[in-house]
């Protein structure tokens, strides 16, 4: 028997009408590419997200295009979060981190019509420009005083466009599953992989994250999402606050320790989100200035582990900590490590040690943990498996990728995570390893198969393999291994053959020379005995 409720699409420019109503008096604080400070409310917002709908629309933009953003956080960047999904379009998040290369191959792979850029990116897409579809439209994300003298050809003005057009518009009714946002995630092996979210999943995402973080998703409290909207959503805040009724503030480029203690000092700040290495800059802040930020009470931490060290540090300055653990593929949000009023009484050692762990899944989000069979392990804090998960807000398939998907998802539509982890009976998930054969330096992926094939490349390399070692700051590093094919091989060179390849940070801390490197069972390289026999390998930097 069916229900009899009216079946209303759930859609992204519901949030920005809801917002502009009922939450007036919130908005974005934006700390801008060009200097200063810049102050908008909701409303204003979303006026001017109906100037660039109609603006795109003028760029014959619509229905399905894709329409790429290559930019910092800040409000120019959420008017495109909301103007391109509003039309039909997907808006198409680049993280500017990537390698020219993995650039090029993103924007051909989703055949991108428009790249919205900040100032900050122009040098880098003037460079790119090449490799990217001839008839690509770009437009500079700024005003018609700051437009740089570029080569980009018939490069527009951003706000040029907006001032040629009225904010009377009217969203158009579309169908929830219409593709709203798209972003490319390097976190497995081989070519990036597209994320293709949906108007319904954007807004159950937003849905999700607002009731899990009533602390400071409502009216009167301010969000600093240090995590970029370029990867995965800014998990989540850039829907979530309009729909709550926080205001968002948004660093710009300014991201070191001392301009995010500012802003979030001035701005009164109460819930920043981010990943670890983020953190200790502002730690080193805090501890320099004797104080913490006034006003903050919530951190936000993932996209790698949080150092229990940190987690203490943050609480017994007053801060109270959610570790969280997410995806790409999950919109990103998977598991939160809030603790409830049960924990209350639960001692202080014991409230770590969980805190340290990845948090309790998000409503929406399944996971279970498997053997190598596929078989479902007990949620008893002793097994584990590779982490599986289900839900309406994670991906289904990958864009447009048949080969990547075939490998992602099990039999019952599962998707693998690449994780291992265990859950305990009361729900906390603690990843104890990964699968997947990759390093998250600063909270940014670097295939250890990428850059293994190119070393192999090097005449002076018979084999090798690419460990992850842990690093203070960027919580892991790349270090190369190398079994020499000469008896005099020359670091340097092999070096420099990868920097011709490579973005600058993707590069290995360190390439040391080995007679043979262990095998598995299987003849495989065995990349854990490597990484346990590295674990305290120090890195030249580090020293
Ligand atoms: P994000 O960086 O937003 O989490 P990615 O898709 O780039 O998203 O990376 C997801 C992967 O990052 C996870 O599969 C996991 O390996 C790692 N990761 C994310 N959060 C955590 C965490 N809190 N602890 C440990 N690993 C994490």
């Amino acid at each position: 028997m069916h229900g009899l409720m009216m079946d209303r699409p759930l859609l992204v420019a519901d949030i920005l009408t809801y917002a502009e109503d009922m939450h007036r008096a919130s908005g974005v604080v934006s700390s801008t590419v060009e200097g200063g400070r810049h102050y908008q409310s909701y409303p204003e917002m979303a006026a001017r997200c109906r100037r660039l709908a109609r603006a795109l629309r003028a760029l014959g933009l619509g229905p399905g295009d894709r329409v790429a953003t290559l930019a910092w956080n800040g409000y120019r960047h959420m008017e495109l979060y909301y103007g391109i999904p509003g039309i039909g379009a997907v808006c198409h998040t680049i993280n500017p981190r990537l390698s020219g290369e993995q650039m090029g191959y993103i924007v051909n792979h989703a055949a991108d019509r428009a790249l919205f850029v900040d100032l900050t990116f122009v040098p880098l897409v003037e460079k790119l420009a090449s490799q990217f579809p001839a008839d690509l439209t770009y437009v500079i994300l700024t005003d018609a005083a700051h437009m740089p003298d570029t080569s980009l050809a018939n490069a527009l003005c951003y706000e040029d466009l907006l001032a040629a057009q009225d904010d009377d518009f009217a969203w158009p009714d579309l169908e929830e599953t219409t593709a709203a946002g798209l972003c490319y995630t390097s976190g497995t092996t081989g070519n990036p992989k597209g994320a293709l979210y949906t108007h319904r999943s954007m807004v159950l995402h937003a849905l999700m994250v607002g009731i899990s973080m009533q602390g400071s998703m409502r009216p009167g409290q301010r969000v600093l999402p240090v995590v970029p909207l370029f990867h995965a959503n800014a998990w989540g805040t850039a829907h979530a606050a309009p729909l709550t009724g926080a205001t968002l503030v948004m660093p710009g480029p300014h991201l070191d320790g001392a301009a995010v203690f500012d802003l979030m000092h001035s701005e009164r700040v109460c819930s920043a989100w981010g990943v670890p290495t983020v953190w200790l800059g502002l730690m080193q802040e805090i501890r320099s200035r004797g104080s913490i930020p006034q006003g903050f009470a919530e951190v936000v931490i993932g996209g790698s582990a949080a150092p229990t060290a940190m987690i203490a540090d943050f609480e017994d300055r007053g801060v109270s900590v959610c570790h969280a653990w997410g995806m790409t593929e999950m919109s990103p949000i998977g598991t939160l490590g809030h603790l409830t009023p049960d924990y209350d009484d639960t001692p202080a050692a014991e409230r770590l040690a969980l805190k340290s762990k990845q948090g309790r899944r998000a409503f929406l989000v399944e996971l279970k943990i498997v053997d190598e069979d596929g078989t479902a392990l007990p949620h008893d804090g002793e097994a584990a498996g590779e982490l599986f998960v289900r839900g309406p807000t994670i991906a289904s398939a990958y864009y447009n990728d048949e080969a990547a998907t075939a490998a992602a998802f099990d039999a019952e539509g599962w998707f693998g995570t690449g994780d291992v982890a265990t859950i305990c009976a009361q729900g906390f998930l603690s990843i104890t390893d990964r699968a997947k054969d990759l390093i998250k330096s600063g909270g940014e992926w670097i295939s250890s198969l990428d850059v293994e094939n190119m070393a192999m490349a090097h005449g002076h390399v018979a084999n090798c393999a690419v460990i992850a070692v842990p690093h203070p700051k960027w919580d892991e590093r790349p270090v190369l291994i190398v079994v020499p094919s000469v008896d005099d091989p020359d670091p340097d060179s092999i070096r420099a053959h990868l920097a011709g390849h490579l973005a600058k940070w993707q590069l290995p801390d360190d390439i040391l020379f080995v007679e043979a490197l262990p095998l598995t069972a299987t003849g495989k390289v065995s990349k854990l005995t490597l990484r346990r026999a590295y674990a305290d390998h120090r890195l030249p930097q580090t020293d």
